[in-house]
């Protein structure tokens, strides 16, 4: 590294913190990205093994305008790949899939809930608003607007598929704010949408919507032709020496680690004064980085280490986010040996259903070029909040729940190609009841620290489009006090 001062250091190269050092640098920055391990993405990883094109973090993320900006921006819109928006998601019930209608009629049609849970949904604009201000979780909020059997059978499900998680311990405020606003805004969730799409046909017609066009359009589920980690290999390539990886005994975790945060001073209203310093090996060899402001975009119990000897109560903070254990595997198939026509994204099944696995991505048929021609690729989940365990089942145990299940929920005659298995010990952090009021805690704490920045998937939205929109808007707001104090 040819300097031993930046104005920004960034730590940890998930797509966070790879946004955050991108826009950094576009905006003039001098800024590094340390990233101990030698690959970049973070929890985005994707590989190629025997012709499949397998996924062991997230198989794709919504085409949010975010995403599809930075894109633009990288210039790999050509690299990008698109679901076709009316391949179905399934939801596993009584023994057999349910599409999850996508209208009107489709929800009328559909098996999936009794004539008296339609009934039961169409009440919703007559239940009344809840007036706490304490969080309420998941499937309290659920069945209060939309009733029991909606919450089961169409909320629960997908609980699991997002989060890994338990929709009776998720905080509804802090993992679907957006929803809970509807309630908090609009008096409820068909008032809330009805108002919202009246809302966004008026912006259209307005005068600035004539700039608005300009803005990306968003788009279904994407991915790129050679897998999600397409995106933060790109960045990484535009960070060029900035980005230093294999930055190995950069130990934040441990106490008498080799990374120092100090705060020479940190009173806030003297924001330009602080500073810090970061010393880790690479290659063998010892470095020490000073720099004015320090960006930490690892998970969050690595981010409480870096910020104890600073902070205790949000190093406290940050330790008790949990983020459950996950195994994911990767099964082939012969495709004739499917008795079910593999036509959408995959199926999610309710924990009351007594699968082990909490769904699976049909991948080979979402994605082009995921398997070779007459194969399935299908990526299975195992474990989450509510079944800890069984994600850390031996590997000979993970493909038997895995294959048994998919064999009888999909009618499969043939013995499976065990393509992948990845374990996550920590694996989606966890928006439970409190994380909408720690968060807000966090971010009091922080402004009391200039110059010290948290960003990652366990504080605005798990989800790679919510981390993109995160990573930048704190990059801004980070150059921005470069600029007041420079
Ligand atoms: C299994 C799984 C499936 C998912 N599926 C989807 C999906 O389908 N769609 C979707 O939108 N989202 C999905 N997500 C969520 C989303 O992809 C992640 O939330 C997002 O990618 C997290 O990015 P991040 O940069 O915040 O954190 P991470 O990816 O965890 O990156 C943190 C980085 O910090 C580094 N680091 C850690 N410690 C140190 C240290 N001491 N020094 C230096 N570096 C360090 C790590 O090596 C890593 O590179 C999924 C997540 C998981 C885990």
């Amino acid at each position: 590294m040819p300097q031993h001062h930046k104005d920004v250091i960034v730590i940890g190269a998930g797509i966070s913190g790879l946004v955050c050092a991108y826009r950094l640098k576009t905006l003039g920055v001098d800024v590094a990205l340390l990233e101990k391990s030698a690959r970049v993405g973070g929890v985005i990883h994707s590989e190629r093994i025997d012709g499949f094109l397998i996924e062991r973090g997230p198989n794709s993320s919504q085409g949010t305008e975010e995403l599809v900006a930075l894109v633009e921006e990288l210039g790999v819109t050509d690299e990008l790949v698109e679901g076709d928006p009316k391949a179905p998601a399934y939801v596993y019930f009584t023994g057999r899939l349910h599409a999850v209608p996508s209208g009107a009629g489709a929800f009328i049609k559909s098996k999936l809930l009794s004539f008296a849970g339609k009934l039961r949904i169409f009440k919703e604009p007559f239940v009344r608003v809840r007036r706490s201000e304490a969080e309420e979780s998941v499937a309290s909020f659920a069945r209060r607007r939309i009733g029991r059997e909606a919450a089961e059978r169409m909320v629960a499900p997908f609980v699991s598929g997002i989060y890994a998680g338990d929709a009776e311990q998720l905080s509804v405020q802090a993992a679907f704010p957006k929803l809970a606003n509807l309630e908090t805004g609009y008096g409820g969730l068909f008032r809330g949408t009805f108002a919202k799409a009246l809302e966004a046909r008026r912006a259209r017609k307005s005068a600035s919507a004539v700039l608005d066009k300009a803005a990306p359009t968003r788009r279904r589920l994407c991915s790129f032709k050679d897998g999600m980690a397409f995106l933060p290999q790109t960045i990484a390539s535009k960070l060029g020496e900035d980005l230093l990886t294999g930055c190995e005994e950069l130990r934040i975790a441990d106490r008498g680690s080799r990374i120092e945060a100090t705060l020479p001073d940190h009173a806030p209203e003297n924001p330009q004064s602080t500073g810090f310093s970061v010393e880790f090996e690479r290659a063998g060899r010892n470095h020490k980085l000073t720099c004015n402001r320090l960006v930490i975009a690892t998970p969050a119990k690595t981010a409480a280490t870096v910020v104890a000897g600073v902070s205790d109560h949000l190093s406290h903070l940050l330790n008790e986010i949990e983020y459950p254990p996950l195994a994911i595997v990767s099964l082939a198939y012969d495709e004739s040996t499917i008795a079910t026509h593999l036509d959408g994204f995959g199926f999610l099944a309710p924990p009351s259903q007594g699968l082990n696995i909490l769904g699976c991505v049909w991948n080979s048929s979402l994605f082009p070029d995921r398997a070779p021609r007459g194969q399935a690729l299908i990526t299975a989940f195992v474990g989450g909040a509510l079944n800890p365990r069984a994600a850390r089942a031996a590997d000979s145990e993970l493909v038997a729940i895995a294959h048994g299940e998919l064999q009888k929920v999909l009618g499969i005659s043939s013995d499976p190609q065990v393509v992948a298995i990845t374990r996550y010990e920590r694996s989606i952090p966890q928006y439970n009841l409190g994380h909408f009021a720690r968060v807000q805690r966090i971010e009091s704490l922080l402004r009391d620290l200039p110059g010290l920045r948290l960003i990652g998937n366990y504080l605005h939205g798990v989800s790679t489009g919510d981390c993109i929109k995160d990573a930048d808007r704190v990059a801004r707001e980070v150059r921005s006090w470069r600029a007041a104090s420079s």
